[in-house]
C-alpha cells in the first residue's frame, strides 16, 4: 500500500513536481523537480526571490494550475489528473484563499462576500459553519461593518473579510499569496497575528507565499525557493535570519548567473 499523505502528518504534498511554461526557445521551468508537504495544523511560509516560483507552486498545490510533471495530494487525495469540473468543487469545499488583492465582490456586503463560497457550491452553511462565521465577524472586528460592501472598508478591513471567508467552511487548508503585501505594515502585523491566531486556537492549516522577512517570522516553518527548487527547509526563525536567508539565495542567483556569463 502507498504511503498515505496524513501518515505523514502533512495536509498537502506534492511530489517530483515540474511545470514549464511556453515551447522551445520560450521555455521557462517554473519548478524543476520540486517534493515537499505542508504539516497539518502548522503555519507554513514559503519564501524565495521574485521568479522562484512560489505562486506557481501554491497555485499547483490549490488545484488553480495543472502541474507538468509529477503528482499532488490534498490530504489522502490525489488532485492532479482530475478535471476542471472536480478541482472547482475541491477548491470550494476544502480550500481557502486569501490574496494580496483581497478578491472580493464590489456589490456584495461583508456578509455575502463571506457566504459567497458556500453560494458558488449550492450549499448553504451548516448549523456549525454559521455560528463559526457570527464568531469570525465578531473576533476580526467586523459586526459594525457586516452591511458594508468593500469600497466602503479600508484596506485591512477587506483583508480581514476575505480572512474570514476563507476560514468560514474550515477548509483543510488555506492558501495565502502575499496577503500583506498591499496593506501598511501595522495593518500587515494585525493580519498576520489574525492567520497566526488561527492556527493556535483552531489549528487552521495555513500555506501563505511571502518576500517580506517580518511576515515569514509568524509561520512555524519556512520552505525557501529558488530556481524552483526548495533551497532550503528550516523552523520557526526570526526576521532577522530569514534576511540573511534570503541574502545568501540572492547571491547563489546572482553568483550562478555570473558563472553562466
Ligand atoms: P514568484 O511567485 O516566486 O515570483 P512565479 O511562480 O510567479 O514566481 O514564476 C516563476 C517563473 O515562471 C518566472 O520565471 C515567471 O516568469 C514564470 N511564469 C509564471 N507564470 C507564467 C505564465 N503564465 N506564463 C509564462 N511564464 C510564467
Ligand atoms: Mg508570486
Amino acid at each position: 500500500m502507498e504511503i498515505q499523505t496524513s501518515h505523514m502528518g502533512l495536509v498537502a504534498r506534492v511530489a517530483n513536481l515540474s511545470k514549464h511554461y511556453g515551447e522551445g526557445e520560450q521555455r521557462v521551468t517554473a519548478l524543476d523537480d520540486l517534493s515537499a508537504g505542508m504539516r497539518r495544523g502548522q503555519f507554513t511560509a514559503i519564501m524565495g526571490p521574485s521568479g522562484s516560483g512560489k505562486s506557481t507552486l501554491m497555485h499547483v498545490m490549490a488545484g488553480l494550475d495543472t502541474p507538468s510533471e509529477g503528482r499532488v495530494w490534498l490530504g489522502d487525495d490525489e488532485i492532479s489528473g482530475l478535471g476542471d469540473a472536480a478541482l472547482t468543487k475541491l477548491r470550494r469545499r476544502r480550500i481557502g484563499f486569501v490574496f494580496q488583492a483581497f478578491n472580493l465582490v464590489p456589490t456584495l456586503d461583508v456578509r455575502g462576500n463571506i457566504l459567497l463560497p458556500f453560494q458558488l457550491a449550492g450549499t448553504p452553511p451548516t448549523a456549525e459553519e454559521r455560528e463559526r462565521i457570527e464568531n469570525l465577524i465578531l473576533a476580526l472586528g467586523l459586526a459594525d461593518r457586516a452591511g458594508h460592501r468593500p469600497h466602503e472598508l479600508s484596506g485591512g478591513q477587506q483583508q480581514r473579510v476575505a480572512i474570514a471567508r476563507a476560514l468560514a467552511s474550515g477548509p483543510d487548508i488555506i492558501f495565502a499569496d502575499e496577503p500583506t503585501g498591499a496593506l501598511d505594515s501595522r495593518t500587515g502585523r494585525e493580519v498576520l497575528a489574525i492567520l497566526r491566531s488561527a492556527v493556535d486556537s483552531s489549528g487552521q492549516s495555513i500555506a501563505m507565499v511571502t518576500h517580506d522577512p517580518v511576515a515569514a517570522s509568524h509561520a512555524d516553518r519556512i520552505l525557501f525557493l529558488a530556481d524552483g527548487r526548495i533551497v532550503a527547509d528550516r523552523e520557526a526563525m526570526t526576521a532577522e535570519e530569514i534576511s540573511s536567508e534570503m541574502l545568501g539565495l540572492e547571491q547563489l542567483q546572482f553568483g550562478a548567473a555570473g558563472a553562466r556569463a
